[in-house]
């Protein structure tokens, strides 16, 4: 299960495994991209990212979100993101 925050509901959502759409690996962690209930497309970041400092994590996930964000071929340009907590 993961808990993130979806924009279109505009609170955290608990979302079971099953919304996962994509998983990418990049150098500062592992983004999953995840279709909440109302459609809502977010990319969230997991793994490597959440280690350190509360600085390091929240520069670790932007790296990160980044990185994917720059793969077209991955992510559709409408999809939204969560900060990792
Ligand atoms: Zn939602």
């Amino acid at each position: 299960m993961f808990t993130v925050f979806c924009p279109r509901h505009g609170t955290r959502v608990l979302l079971s495994e099953r919304r996962v759409r994509a998983v990418h690996n990049t150098a500062d962690g592992i983004v999953v991209e995840i279709e909440c209930h109302d459609g809502a497309r977010i990319l969230t970041v997991t793994g490597r990212a959440l280690d350190g400092s509360a600085a390091d994590r929240a520069t670790s996930a932007r790296r990160a979100i980044a990185a994917v964000r720059r793969a077209p071929h991955t992510v559709p340009p409408d999809v939204g993101h969560a900060s990792v907590s």
